[in-house]
């Protein structure tokens, strides 16, 4: 019998990971309840879904605690100010997220070997990049190994060896600062912060809650806690975590590295962490052309997922062969297309200020296609340091007055122009004003520094109307 037997489980929310997780559940014999405060179309279909099972779905009410529950599964998208986790605590109810569920639900492979362990990766931005950058390694060691977490799969199926996930070494897992708060017993056997910025601090409430939260993925560590030399609140919050003795701190940085960290010479990644002799010795591990894109930041992104790698066993070789099997996710300063001598590039994901500033850093003569929804940020520095390579801005979404207002503080020459609009022509719009601004051998790029949900469904969508604009803006040159 299951510890979940009989027990009545809330999931808060369908979202991605509500579904499997009240599945999962319901396969363990819990008696479940979803919650949800939307009652759309969409949340409808997938209570339909549930229903036939057992599980039982209330819509329209997300604040109340369904009577009896004795425990609370949240999806990452809540609030941890939200009424429920509120009445939860009231109640003595522990409240965990999807991945906390998932840690606990790990059991042995289906031919008895025990869990696989996780290597984890968090960060304000390349997580995604250098989780998939990881797994290519480690599959390239001949490790059964799969990308997992706030990627696709939900982590509640790979641990429960659904379909193709039964009987894997490893998990290269991506975790939110989301998921990372409600994930308190989760121990890797080593992980990665990437980066810290502000992001997400209406949800977290401060900078210092967002990076304690960040900070969780060191808890228990066995082998290594990878930092980023560069970033000094990374290290400290290795060195503020609890972790197993012998675990090792591990830096990555793009200049030389000192003994203990993963760093870059003359145009070499080289490791002088996991060799045996780290004061007079150094190991290569790839060109930094095997990186692509070879951007600064993607390297570092490329380094602490090799530190991973190496933790884990995985030979120089499988570094240098996992980078250049390696291919970069879409939306992520993807060139779309050149019309009329002047390149249009998506980086649609660049969804805060940091990942913005990166883009922006990559390019001469922007024209910056920027807005959305500021999710807390102040944009005064970003437009500052990026003030001498705009060539002019096009701003939509709801916030964009906050960009337009730091861009007449810091940019004042730049030419802006207000797209107001928000039906389905809006990118369309935007397009052809940065075509008219953009001169040969500009940069017309999106990067909105913004979430896309005001005007979209995700920042996929919003590519994919940018990239959708601009072959029509180049069908038109024809
Ligand atoms: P995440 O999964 O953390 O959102 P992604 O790998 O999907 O990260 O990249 C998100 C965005 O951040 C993209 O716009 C990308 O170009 C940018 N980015 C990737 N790595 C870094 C980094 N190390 N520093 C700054 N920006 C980055």
């Amino acid at each position: 019998m299951s510890e979940f037997a009989g027990r009545r489980v809330t999931v808060a929310g369908l979202g991605v990971s509500g579904g499997p997780a009240a599945r999962a559940l319901h396969r363990l014999g819990a008696e479940v309840t979803v919650v949800d405060g939307a009652d759309h179309d969409r949340a409808r279909a997938q209570a339909a879904e549930l229903a036939p099972l057992g599980v039982t779905v209330r819509l329209g009410d997300s604040d109340t605690l369904p009577e009896g529950t004795e425990l609370v599964v949240t999806t990452p998208g809540w609030k941890p100010a939200a009424p429920l986790f509120a009445a939860a605590e009231a109640a003595g109810v522990p409240v965990w997220g999807d991945v906390e569920l998932a840690w606990r639900l790990r059991g042995p492979s289906p031919s008895g070997r025990p869990p696989a362990d996780w290597l984890a990766v968090t960060g304000t931005n390349g997580k995604t990049t250098a989780v998939k950058m990881l797994a290519a390694m480690l599959e390239a060691a001949g490790l059964r190994t799969a990308a997992v977490g706030n990627i696709g799969v939900p982590l509640v199926d790979v641990v429960t060896g659904h379909g193709p996930y039964a009987d894997l070494d490893v998990l290269a897992v991506e975790l939110s600062s989301y998921q990372l708060h409600w994930a308190s017993s989760v121990r890797a056997h080593s992980a990665a912060v990437l980066n810290l910025a502000p992001d997400h601090l209406d949800w977290h409430g401060s900078m210092d809650a967002y990076a304690a939260d960040k900070g969780r993925i060191y808890e228990g560590n066995r082998v290594a806690c990878v930092y980023n030399a560069a970033d000094p609140v990374t290290e400290e919050l290795v060195r503020k975590a609890d972790v197993e003795e012998g675990c090792r701190a591990v830096g990555f940085t793009l200049g030389a590295p000192a003994p203990g960290q993963l760093g870059v010479v003359d145009g070499l990644l080289v490791d002088r962490a996991f060799v045996p002799d780290p004061q007079r010795t150094a190991q290569e591990l790839a060109d930094v052309a095997d990186v692509q894109p070879p951007a600064p930041h993607n390297v570092a992104n490329a380094l602490a997922a090799a530190a991973l790698a190496r933790a884990y066993g995985a030979p120089p070789a499988a570094v240098r062969a996992g980078l250049r099997a390696f291919r970069p996710e879409p939306h992520r300063i993807e060139r779309v297309a050149e019309v009329g001598g002047v390149t249009y590039v998506d980086d649609s994901k660049a969804t805060n200020t940091h990942a913005t500033e990166a883009s922006l850093a990559a390019y001469d003569g922007i024209v910056w296609i920027a807005g959305g929804l500021a999710k807390g940020a102040t944009f005064d520095d970003l437009v500052a340091g990026a003030a001498q390579r705009l060539r002019g801005a096009v701003l939509l979404g709801r916030d964009r007055a906050l960009i337009a207002d730091a861009l007449a503080r810091h940019a004042p020459d730049v030419p802006v122009v207000d797209v107001g609009r928000t039906d389905s022509g809006a990118m369309a719009a935007a397009v052809a004003e940065a075509a008219r601004l953009a001169r040969e051998g500009d940069t017309v790029l999106l990067a909105p520094a913004c979430a896309s949900m005001d005007m979209f469904t995700n920042y996929n969508v919003r590519g994919e109307v940018f990239a959708a604009a601009v072959h029509e803006l180049a069908a038109g040159r024809d």
